[in-house]
């Protein structure tokens, strides 16, 4: 959405808006490193601060778009925009199709860039720790600061110590915590850790902003379903996994060894498709 407008629909912005609201009046509570302390997946101090907001754009969809790379996270205007980790600012108005950005310099090398804001919180050269406010998200077509932008939303890109643009969830995944593999894989019966990696999964690289907590909901099966886009699932994304779904889901698992009916009835060959695939090492660490 930074740079061409990639039709947020009013539901993903209406869900946006709530979603805002809610961190809004939890942002007090969750500053401080509350959710970064004590939670041993981000013992790092680095953690992703946006989980609660829709991705309208992921990484791939800016790759393919020509821009170097990015999240863009859906939320209304005057968002405050904690820190994803430590380090020092530098505010940078009015920069270019990004609009103003702000950059975290981390003590590890690695920057972080949140774009499209419509204020700055901090002066340059201030410190920050990882939950502390750096921002106000922008991103409202034509506002100042919003550069390119058509729409409210944050983009989030890191640079690393060689100065090249990464993935941020790819890089928190290279520190966060460890799922251990399914047992589905051999039992051939879904339960929490195979649903813990299939959110992670989800979460990586198909937009779930939910907790990894292996109680699928609307939000897992809404991820579900548009990962499912790519095995032949032509239905709605409305979280409410049908014979369709299940259909394309056995599909993805024709690729891991699946050998039954595409029938959209999950029985225990099928989820031991799934499995072999969500036991991949990629999806090991949690994002
Ligand atoms: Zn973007």
């Amino acid at each position: 959405m930074c740079e061409t407008d990639h039709g947020v629909d009013r539901r993903t912005l209406l869900r946006g808006a709530a979603a805002g609201a809610v961190v809004l009046g939890g942002a007090a509570v969750g500053l401080g490193g509350a959710l970064v302390v004590g939670d041993p997946a981000h013992a790092s101090g680095f953690y992703n601060p946006f989980t609660a907001y829709p991705i309208s754009d992921g990484w791939q969809a800016h790759l393919d778009r020509g821009s170097l790379g990015g999240i863009d996270y859906v939320m209304s205007v005057g968002t405050r925009l904690p820190a994803c980790g430590g380090g020092t600012i530098q505010n940078i108005p009015y920069n270019g199709t990004g609009g103003h950005t702000v950059t975290i310099y981390h003590p590890n090398g690695y920057r972080t860039q949140y774009m499209h804001l419509s204020a700055f919180s901090l002066s340059n050269g201030a410190s920050v720790g990882a939950g502390g406010i750096v921002g106000l998200s922008g991103g409202a077509a034509g506002a100042p600061g919003s550069g390119s932008s058509t729409g409210p939303h944050v983009h989030w890109h890191m640079i690393n110590p060689s100065g090249v643009r990464i993935n941020p969830l790819t890089y928190l995944a290279s520190l966060g915590g460890t799922l251990p593999k399914t047992s589905t894989e051999s039992d051939g019966i879904p339960g929490p850790i195979m649903w813990k990696r299939a959110q992670n999964w989800l979460r990586m690289e198909h937009g779930y902003t939910g907790p990894i907590d292996g109680v699928p909901g609307p939000n897992t099966y809404a991820a579900l379903q548009r990962a499912m886009r790519g095995y032949g699932y032509t239905g709605p994304i409305d979280g409410v996994p049908g014979t369709q779904t299940w259909a394309a889901v056995q599909r993805l698992a024709s690729h891991w060894g699946y050998t039954g009916p595409i029938d959209g009835v999950m029985g225990p060959n099928s989820w031991r498709g799934f499995a072999r695939f969500l036991n991949q090492d990629r999806y090991d660490r949690i994002a």
